[in-house]
C-alpha cells in the first residue's frame, strides 16, 4: 500500500533526495567507496558542501555579507548560540509556542530578555499582532512556524530592530527577505534531510559585538572560518540537503514551492471548515500555518478520535497523531509531500463522515 507520510519531523523527503542518498551509500562520486566511509576534507566530500552552500545561497537569494554554515547540536543548540554570540545586555523574544519559550529560557542564561508577545492565553493557536518591540534591544527572536501549534508568520514582520528566527519548519517553504535579519536557524529534519544537520545563515557584521568570551565550538566565527568543518560534519546528512536543494530547484525553487504549499493547505483546511466531523485549531486563516496543519474532532465526536487515526491508517495515512500539548490531529505538510497525499487525507475525512 503507498503510504502518505505526515509525521512532523524527521519528516518525508523528496524520493529523489532518498534515490540519490541511497546511491551514494553505496557508491560516492564514483570513488568505489560509501558517502559514509571517505574523508571530509577529501576533493569529492568538499565538493558537495561547496555546493550545498551555493544552492542556499541561490534558492533564499541570500545577499553579501551573510554566511551559510551546517552545525550540530539541533535547532535546540541555536537556543544558546545565538544569545552567546549575540546578545549583549538585552533581547527581544515572541513567544508563540514550546520551541519559542525554550529559545527564550535560554537567552535569560545571557542577560535580560524582553517577552514582547506571547500566545500562550489561547494555547498558542494565534500569532500576537499587537506589540511593541523596544529599539535598544539586539535582536528579536521570532518562530516563523510553531510546528506543534500550527501558527505561522504570513510574512516577514515588520519592526525596528533586526530579527532573529527560528525557521526549522518553513524554511524553503516560501521566499524570505533575509537582510531583515541577523541570524536565521533551522534543524534539517522537518524541510531539508534527515536529522543531524542544522543550517544558519548568519550576517558576518552581527558577529563579534559581544564581550563575554565564545567557547570555540559555540563561536559562530569558528565554523565560517573553517567552512563548517572545524570538526568533522555529518557527511551523509549534508549530502542528503544537497539532494533536497538540487531537487528544489528542479522544481522551480521556494516561490514554487510555496505556490504548491499553499494549495495543498487551502485543500485541507477548506475540508476542516466544511467536514462536520472536524475542526480545525487555528481559527484565524492568516495565522495558519501551510506546513503543520492542527485538527481535533469536532464537538461530541471527541471518542472517535483513536477510530480516525485508525480509519487513516488503514489507508496508509501516518503519522497525523497531534502533539500531547494540543492533542487531535497534525498533518505535517512539507515540501516533499505531494497534494495527491492531501487529497488521499480529505477522501479519508470525507468517507469518514459519511460512515457515522
Ligand atoms: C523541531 C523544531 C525544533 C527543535 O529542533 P531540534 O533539531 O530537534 O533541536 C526547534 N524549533 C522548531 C520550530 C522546530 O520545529
Amino acid at each position: 500500500m503507498k503510504k502518505h507520510n505526515f509525521y512532523a519531523g524527521p519528516s518525508i523527503l523528496s524520493e529523489f533526495t532518498k534515490e540519490e542518498t541511497a546511491k551514494a551509500v553505496m557508491n560516492f562520486a564514483g570513488t568505489g567507496l560509501s558517502v559514509m566511509e571517505v574523508s571530509h576534507r577529501g576533493k569529492e566530500f568538499q565538493a558537495v558542501i561547496d555546493e550545498a552552500i551555493a544552492l542556499v545561497k541561490e534558492l533564499l537569494e541570500v545577499p553579501e555579507g551573510y554566511e551559510v554554515l551546517f552545525l550540530q547540536g539541533g535547532a535546540s543548540m541555536q537556543f544558546c548560540m545565538v544569545p552567546f554570540n549575540l546578545m549583549n545586555k538585552k533581547a527581544a523574544y515572541m513567544n508563540t509556542g514550546v520551541w519559542a519559550g525554550k529559545a527564550l529560557k535560554e537567552a535569560k542564561f545571557f542577560g535580560e530578555v524582553v517577552e514582547v508577545a506571547s500566545s500562550k492565553d489561547a494555547n498558542f493557536n494565534y500569532i500576537p499582532k499587537q506589540y511593541e518591540v523596544p529599539t535598544d534591544v539586539d535582536y528579536l527572536h521570532i518562530t516563523t512556524n510553531n510546528t506543534i501549534f500550527g501558527t505561522q508568520m504570513e510574512s516577514d514582520p515588520v519592526v525596528p530592530v533586526r530579527m532573529v528566527a527560528d525557521m526549522s519548519s518553513d524554511i524553503f517553504s516560501r521566499p524570505i527577505d533575509i537582510k531583515k535579519y541577523d541570524l536565521i536557524y533551522a534543524g534539517a529534519q522537518k524541510n531539508l534531510a534527515p536529522s543531524g544537520v542544522t543550517l544558519v545563515i548568519v550576517k558576518t557584521d552581527a558577529l563579534g559585538k559581544v564581550e563575554r568570551p565564545i567557547p570555540t565550538m559555540l563561536d559562530y566565527n569558528t565554523h565560517i572560518n573553517s567552512g563548517s568543518m572545524y570538526n568533522t560534519p555529518p557527511c551523509l546528512t549534508i549530502y542528503a540537503a544537497l539532494q533536497t536543494l538540487k531537487w528544489y530547484k528542479s522544481q522551480g525553487g521556494v516561490a514554487a514551492m510555496q505556490k504548491k504549499n499553499i494549495e495543498k493547505a487551502k485543500l485541507l483546511y477548506k475540508e476542516l471548515d466544511r467536514n462536520s466531523m472536524f475542526e480545525a485549531v487555528v481559527p484565524l486563516a492568516e495565522d495558519r500555518s501551510v506546513m503543520n496543519i492542527c485538527f481535533v474532532m469536532s464537538e461530541g465526536n471527541e471518542a472517535l478520535q483513536d477510530d480516525f487515526l485508525k480509519f487513516a491508517s488503514d489507508r496508509g495515512l501516518v503519522g497525523l497523531k497531534g502533539h500531547r500539548s494540543v492533542g487531535g490531529f497534525r498533518a505535517s505538510t512539507y515540501n516533499a509531500l505531494p497534494k495527491e497525499s492531501v487529497q488521499a487525507l480529505v477522501d479519508a475525512m470525507k468517507e469518514f463522515e459519511s460512515n457515522q
